[in-house]
C-alpha cells in the first residue's frame, strides 16, 4: 500500500487542462491545480480554473509570470508582483489554506526557492508553502514519466507528485498511470504529507530554512 497525491501546475491550459479533469473525474481522483497569474489574466482559462475548483478541486498559486526562482530575485516587489497579483485573481478560488508553490527551475529544491522578502510576504498573507517530493518530468519526456513516476511511488509511503497540464502530449497517459497506481495498491488523497510544506498557514515549519536564500 502506498499513498499519492498528484498535482498539476502552470495551467490551465484550453487544449489539456478540460481532458485532466476528465480523467481524474472519472477515477474519483482530486487533486490541486497550481496555476499560473499570467494565464489566469485570460477569461477563458479563468473559466478553466472555476471549473477545475467546481469539480473538487484545490487551486493553488504558482507565480504570475514563472520566469526566476524567487530565492534569486532582487527585485524588493517580487513577492506581491507574482504572488500578490496571482493571488488577487484566483480570488474565492483560492484553497482555505492559501496555497502556493514556487518555481524550482527543473523542479529542483533548495535555497533558489525563496527568500527572505517573500517569506515575509507569506507570513504574513498566512499562505502555506506547498513543495514536492516526486517530479517525474513529464514536461520534457512525455512518454517515459509514467515510469520514473511508479518508482517514486515504490520509494516511500507517500509521494506528492508534480505533474504539468501544458500540451506537451503527457496527459494522454494519465489514465493509464492512474489505473496502474490503483492495480498496484495505490491509494489517491487530495492532501499533502506534513514535510512537504515548510509553511503551513504561515507558520514556518523545519524545512523552511532550507528553501530561502542567505
Ligand atoms: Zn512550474
Amino acid at each position: 500500500m502506498f499513498d499519492l497525491t498528484l498535482t498539476f501546475d502552470n495551467g490551465p491550459e484550453p487544449d489539456v487542462t478540460p481532458g485532466v479533469l476528465d480523467t481524474l473525474e472519472r477515477h474519483a481522483v482530486k487533486s490541486t491545480f497550481f496555476v499560473l497569474g499570467k494565464k489566469l489574466a485570460d477569461p477563458a482559462r479563468r473559466k478553466l480554473a472555476e471549473r477545475t475548483s467546481a469539480e473538487g478541486h484545490w487551486i493553488g498559486n504558482h507565480t504570475y509570470t514563472h520566469s526566476i526562482p524567487l530565492g534569486e530575485s532582487t527585485d524588493p516587489e517580487v513577492a506581491e508582483a507574482e504572488l500578490g497579483r496571482t493571488q488577487n485573481l484566483i480570488g474565492g478560488l483560492a484553497h482555505p489554506d492559501r496555497l502556493f508553490r514556487p518555481f524550482g527551475r527543473g523542479g529542483a529544491l533548495g535555497a533558489h526557492l525563496l527568500n527572505r522578502r517573500v517569506v515575509d510576504f507569506l507570513v504574513a498573507g498566512r499562505f502555506s508553502c506547498v513543495l514536492w517530493n516526486a517530479i517525474p518530468r513529464d514536461w520534457e519526456d512525455a512518454d517515459g514519466w509514467p515510469a520514473r513516476a511508479h518508482a517514486s511511488c515504490g520509494e516511500q509511503a507517500w509521494t506528492l507528485m508534480v505533474l504539468h497540464d501544458l500540451p506537451t502530449g503527457a496527459m494522454r497517459h494519465l489514465e493509464r498511470f492512474i489505473e496502474d497506481v490503483r492495480a498496484a495498491g495505490g491509494r489517491f488523497r487530495q492532501d499533502f504529507p506534513l514535510e512537504c510544506l515548510p509553511l503551513l498557514r504561515g507558520e514556518p515549519q523545519p524545512g523552511l530554512q532550507a528553501c530561502v536564500s542567505a
